[in-house]
């Protein structure tokens, strides 16, 4: 069996402490806060957040956690009112917090569904990271976990009243993200892009990019109304003004660290001038899975990078 740890983050944390452990998925609870008439959003565990469309048509996951939480996602989404199998997935990104579900709910007759990238992602595995201190390997899945449909763009999957709009927001915290809209719910699922354990981790050495990060929450905030409910990939539900506050930090530490290299300092110089400011103290709490200098060298390496790869840019309206 292979090992698994509380989540990517954890994961990856772990990679500087010793004894790490195995979560015990058996005291997790399943917690459900409805978002809209047919909208859910399921936290439990230290996975990531998923957002479920409940109804007459079906059942519909954006994100499904870890494989051995499955039986207990069944168990909340039948409270919820769900009579036969999750019938659609759309996969955020390809980190196994997100995605470890997949075979299993594939094997009960779901379609998964996610951007071209992620599939190649799921099915080469590689080593994730920040291109420095936070490093680690992941195994490729097996063939029956790959999404059996893929876009480049944009998909559109209607059902219970919803036009659940999955969006591509090319190299941001991987190069295979997507952002799910619920025009009719007024909900939005962000996956990792947007996240609430502190500094983010943006995957750099799958093809995420700070620049990316910026541009997808810059678009989010232009094509939603005030009042949208917003799902992070981790942590509590959020509004505008949080996701806000969250894309300043992401502007003002990336133009810290552009003004430190265009003045030629060196990363080192960087983190011991610690100049990412006051953001440290809100976005690196003690044991921060991303601290101060994992963050000072995933902006370093994001920004140092001459990426060829398309950036934001204006997209029309999806709502
Ligand atoms: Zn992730």
């Amino acid at each position: 069996m292979r090992q698994r740890l509380a989540c990517l983050a954890i994961l990856l944390a772990a990679a500087t402490v010793a004894g790490a452990q195995e979560q015990d998925f058996s005291k997790v609870e399943i917690k459900t806060t409805q978002l809209g008439p047919n909208l859910y959003l399921l936290q439990g565990g230290a996975g990531g957040n998923i957002t479920a469309s409940v109804g007459a048509d079906g059942v519909l996951l954006v994100d499904n956690q870890f494989a051995p939480l499955a039986d207990k996602i069944r168990a909340a989404l039948k409270g919820l009112g769900a009579d036969k199998p999750v019938r659609y997935v759309i996969n955020t990104h390809y980190h196994y917090d997100h995605t470890d579900g997949n075979l299993t709910f594939a094997q009960a007759g779901a379609t998964l569904f996610a951007q071209d990238n992620l599939r190649t992602r799921l099915s080469t595995g590689g080593t994730a990271g920040n291109g420095g201190s936070i490093t680690r390997e992941i195994k490729p899945v097996e063939p029956g976990a790959l999404p059996q449909v893929t876009f480049d763009q944009v998909l559109t999957v209607h059902l219970n009243g919803e036009d659940v709009r999955a969006v591509h927001y090319p190299n941001a915290h991987t190069d295979g993200d997507s952002i799910v809209y619920f025009p009719q719910a007024n909900a939005v699922a962000m996956g990792d892009i947007y996240v609430r354990y502190g500094f983010p981790f943006i995957d750099i050495n799958a093809g995420g990019t700070v620049q990316g990060m910026i541009a997808a929450c810059e678009d989010v905030l232009r094509l939603v109304h005030p009042d949208v409910k917003i799902v992070p990939g981790h942590g509590e539900l959020s509004n505008v003004e949080e996701l806000r506050t969250y894309l300043k930090m992401l502007q003002d530490t990336s133009a810290a660290v552009a003004g430190a290299l265009k003045a030629g300092k060196t990363l080192a110089q960087m983190k011991q001038e610690r100049i990412l400011g006051a953001w440290s103290e809100r976005y690196s709490p003690p044991k921060a899975f991303v601290d101060t200098d994992a963050f000072t060298e995933t902006l370093y390496n994001s920004l140092r990078t001459t990426h060829t790869a398309r950036h934001g840019g204006p997209r029309r309206p999806v709502k």
